[in-house]
């Protein structure tokens, strides 16, 4: 499997007992189906469902699938509201991720966990998004 971005061979690591592939080159990583929610940290939701629950196929990215190799992979936004890019491939469902973003999903997971009113998340996010 080769790096979407370097075409370097990605090479085999262990995260939290998952075993996946990463660049050398570039620090990327990928990961298969279902394995994003077993390396980033625990939360009650179910992360992978929620940033993908409402991908817009219209947001190609650059990068070609590593597993597909012929499939162009989609951006999609971590938890659908992040300003976390993941590139997802439709085809296998692995998803990429640059270098730095799982260390971005895991302080956003954090974030989440440590919010005791889940609503007033929403909220903040809403305001976030109001043009002024
Ligand atoms: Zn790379
Ligand atoms: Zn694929």
């Amino acid at each position: 499997m080769k790096c979407p971005n370097c075409n370097v061979e990605l090479s085999v690591k262990e995260i939290e007992d998952v075993n996946v592939h990463l660049c050398s080159a570039c620090s990327g990583i990928f990961l298969h189906e279902g394995e994003l929610k077993k390396i980033t940290h625990p939360t009650a939701g179910d992360i992978e469902y929620s940033s993908l629950a409402n991908i817009d196929k219209n947001r190609v990215s650059e990068l070609l699938c590593p597993i597909c190799e012929t499939e162009k992979m989609i951006d999609v936004n971590f938890g659908s509201y992040s300003d976390i890019i993941m590139n997802y491939c439709r085809k296998c469902s692995g998803i990429w991720l640059d270098k730095g973003d799982l260390k971005k999903i895991n302080a956003e997971i954090d974030k989440l966990n440590n919010d005791v009113e889940p609503w007033e998340h929403s909220f903040r996010v809403f305001l976030a998004k109001l043009p002024f």
